[in-house]
């Protein structure tokens, strides 16, 4: 017989700007962010207990101590490290030792294998004892990644256990021990291969789905729109003059072109995000402005590429006309798992009254002067509840809760309380 168990647990997403070749300044200026932190956790006065407890999960960003944008092998070699000899991996262990709580982190990973040396874009797990939990390498990569010859995780994307003591309660009100079916995507792991499969298999989420995953983590070096991207596209003269346009913004936002602004924001109120359409909503503007707001175009763009985990009326219609078995079934059908949007040949909606957790923790900042991150760091809930009415493929879907976003620009942490059910 299976029960449900409801599960409490405090996470925190720390949003951070750093600058490639920066490592020191990026670590010293991550500390002074995580004591400003640690103050608001703490009463005023020493020697007290905590009143506020601290987090059970700490997750940062893609590379988030080395800066992202690296254009060869020569550039990157002296970021790239053995996961137990990073400078992230000890990073993480003081973290998970300050705040008692797992870390999940991104950084540049050199593995040696038969002689050749093999570089990954990785993320790394540590647990409140310090121990590396598991390393996780990013499946799907992105144009940078091209240029210093990394490569793709062999074995593709991948889930894992995290244990939470006492973090489940039982119907009767017991708290037990409670192990989340956990997976971690890195930023390009969102989006279709290399651009190109086509945009509804939603191979990440889709994956997921039919793994039954309960816990998604997300580091990510996630793009603006205002990015001026494939500058091989440009004229000299065209370059240039983007540049400077995207310089005198970043002065109009008093934001230097490199560096980091080090005006912190910290998000501990639990407050939940608006909602807002992605077309026609007067508060979606794609410009990189209000820094301290979330960037909706891209926060419904991220929950649009997790279709699978949300309610739509179209597939109870499919369900009745057995299109989807018959999809499944199809010999082409080579590309799909056991689902297809979400939906299989057993159920209408494989993710009917269940619920999973999405942690979603992007930088911001600039880079190259043409590299503009687009923040947001974010907590989702899919909360499998169904409505014969929803058709919203963004914000306005009632099946997903916007539990809170950091704004686009600013570096800090969103600290949430989540509760959510899983079976057991
Ligand atoms: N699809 C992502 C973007 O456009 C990929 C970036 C990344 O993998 N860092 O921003």
């Amino acid at each position: 017989m299976s029960i449900r168990l409801l599960v409490k647990l405090r996470v925190a997403l720390v949003q951070l700007n750093p600058q490639v070749g920066r490592l020191e300044q990026n670590i010293a200026r991550t500390w002074s962010l995580l004591r400003k932190f640690q103050e608001k956790l703490q009463p005023a006065q020493t020697g007290e207990k905590m009143t506020t407890p601290t987090p059970d999960l700490m997750v940062f960003p893609e590379f988030a101590l080395t800066g992202y944008s690296f254009h060869s092998k020569e550039h990157i070699s002296s970021f790239v490290h053995k996961t137990k000899e990073s400078p992230s991996f000890h990073f993480a262990q003081q973290v998970s030792k300050m705040f008692s709580c797992y870390t999940v982190i991104g950084y540049p990973e050199r593995h040696e294998k038969e002689g050749k040396v093999l570089l990954y874009n990785s993320a790394l797990v540590v647990s409140p004892k310090g121990e590396l939990v598991f390393n996780y390498r990013k499946s799907f990569l992105y144009d940078t990644e091209y240029e210093w010859d990394c490569e793709e995780n062999p074995n593709g994307f991948e889930t894992f256990s995290l244990t939470f003591p006492g973090k489940g309660q039982t119907p009767t009100g017991d708290k037990i021990d409670v192990t989340l079916k956990t997976s971690i995507g890195i930023c390009m792991d969102l989006s279709p291969y290399k651009f190109e499969a086509p945009f509804n298999l939603f191979e990440f989420a889709s994956f997921n789905l039919e793994n039954r995953s309960e816990l998604m983590i997300c580091p990510m070096a996630w793009l603006h729109s205002s990015s001026i991207t494939k500058m091989d596209k440009y004229t000299e003269e065209e370059k240039l003059e983007k540049m400077a346009a995207l310089e005198d913004n970043l002065k109009r936002q008093s934001l230097p072109i490199f560096g980091s602004q080090n005006d912190f924001q910290l998000d501990l109120d639990n407050s939940n995000t608006p909602r807002t359409m992605s077309r026609d909503g007067p508060d979606v503007d794609p410009t990189y402005g209000k820094l301290e707001e979330p960037d909706m175009t891209n926060v419904n763009y991220w929950i649009l590429r997790f279709l699978p985990f949300i309610d739509l009326n179209i597939r109870e219609e499919w369900y009745k006309q057995g299109i989807i078995k018959k999809l499944l079934s199809r010999e082409q059908s080579d590309l799909l798992g056991s689902t297809y949007m979400g939906a299989s040949a057993r159920a209408a909606w494989e993710f009917a009254n269940c619920n999973a957790i999405l942690l979603l923790t992007n930088r911001c900042g600039v880079e190259d002067g043409t590299t503009v991150y687009a923040g947001s760091s974010g907590v989702y809930k899919f909360n499998g509840s169904m409505d014969p009415n929803e058709s919203n493929i963004d914000s306005m879907n009632g099946s997903v809760a916007l539990l809170g976003n950091l704004g686009k620009g600013k570096e800090g942490i969103i600290l949430r309380d989540l509760e959510f059910d899983v079976t057991r």
